[in-house]
């Protein structure tokens, strides 16, 4: 896929020794070290299988790196993005990834574009790498990814995973198939859940990362069978893996032979920023107005195990998928603030209300995790 040209030039003596388990391997060689040199790669999304991925393809020595995400580290990251260390939460995750991935190999190029991959930005920047790893754990990421990259006619590498199994396929690969080929339209939002809502097994994104990079590696040196018009899934609770035949199906919307998609505009995803998100109209509160707010009734709608494992004091725990008989039970006029994990299963909650409760339900932005923030910053101010 990449191209070589001619011979390659020779490689520094630190650069044999960093990569001699490459250059003794009749696969790769000088010519395959050279063709990882030269190649590109755009990682979108440096979460849980893009860390991974970005780790392994940075230590091979792929030339160029590109990695696109919008956040900071955060303390729940780092039980499965192992590319972060404790000190670095607060920082861009970008640049934190940049700056351990140059202390792992000095002689990359790393660009980081501390942003959303989203329609604005998406043609340029596939257009930009020879390969592209999608990781993200957004459904509308996915779909846009999966659209730009089959319109751009540049292959990806797209993971999927829950929290003990996952699928990993290689997409938009010519004659291969595409995700839409699979799964033709997006799934409503809330019938999704998110891994800050499902938990996942930290070791699931780390294997599949590595999966990840490993396809990407096959396919800048042209080796092996790379998962072109295949599917593997594994369920790491049973290790049981199967590779599956995924043919392109000749009537997808996008690849197939009478597209509906002919361009990204033509795409039905939402692909919008957090600050864009029609949500933003709903009565949200932040950690900080919510103790302004004595007199609130704080209501805890996770699940059953999340609420054992912790809560906010005083808190009464009224399950999502039990919310709308327990709301018939609320005593008149009493203010409530409900709260999940991480602010998204509030929405469906508030949604499910309508009707009920009028005006007396507000929502805890960034959930759980955002009040525990708040209790760790005033525990170290006063420690
Ligand atoms: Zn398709």
């Amino acid at each position: 896929m990449i191209r070589s040209t001619g011979t390659p030039p020779p490689l520094s003596s630190a650069e044999q020794l960093r990569y001699a388990r490459h250059l003794s391997l009749p696969e790769i060689g000088l010519d395959g070290q050279h063709k990882l040199q030269q190649a590109s790669v755009l990682v979108i999304g440096a979460g849980g299988l893009g860390t991974p991925a970005l780790l392994y393809l940075a230590a091979a020595g792929v030339g160029r790196l590109g990695i696109i995400d919008p956040d900071c580290v955060e303390l729940s990251n780092l039980q499965r993005q192992i590319l972060y260390p404790t000190a670095a939460c607060g920082s861009a995750k970008v640049e934190a990834a940049r700056d351990r991935l140059l202390a792992l190999n000095p002689h990359l190029q790393i660009d980081i574009y501390p942003e959303a991959f989203a329609l604005a930005n998406s043609a340029d920047l596939i257009a930009a790498y020879d390969l592209i790893i999608e990781g993200s754990d957004q459904f509308a990421a996915k779909y846009l990814v999966n659209d730009a990259c089959v319109l751009a006619g540049k292959p990806y590498i797209g993971a999927s995973i829950r929290a003990f199994s996952g699928m990993l396929a290689v997409y938009a690969a010519p004659n291969g198939p595409c995700y839409r080929c699979l799964f033709p339209e997006m799934p409503a939002p809330e019938t999704v859940p998110s891994c800050a809502q499902a938990g996942v097994l930290g070791t699931v994104p780390g294997l599949f990362g590595v999966l990840q990079a490993h396809e990407a590696l096959k396919l800048i040196l042209g080796i092996g069978e790379p998962l072109i018009g295949a599917l593997l899934k594994i369920d790491l609770l049973t290790m049981r893996f199967q590779r599956l035949r995924l043919p392109r199906d000749p009537g997808c919307p996008l690849c197939g032979e009478s597209p509906t998609i002919r361009t990204l505009t033509e795409t039905s995803f939402v692909c919008a920023t957090p600050t864009q998100r029609p949500t933003d109209t709903l009565p949200w509160l932040s950690v900080a107005a919510s103790q302004q707010r004595p007199a609130l009734r704080w209501v805890d709608i996770r699940t059953t195990a999340e609420f054992a494992a912790g809560h906010v004091p005083e808190a009464i725990h009224a399950p999502l998928d039990q919310i709308e008989a327990w709301a018939a039970q609320v005593e008149p006029h009493e203010e409530l603030l409900l709260y999940c994990q991480q602010g998204g299963r509030t929405v469906q909650a508030y949604h499910r209300l309508q009707g009920k409760l009028q005006g007396r339900v507000s929502l805890l932005r960034g959930g759980y995790e955002a009040w525990l923030q708040g209790v760790s910053a005033q525990t170290s101010a006063t420690s």
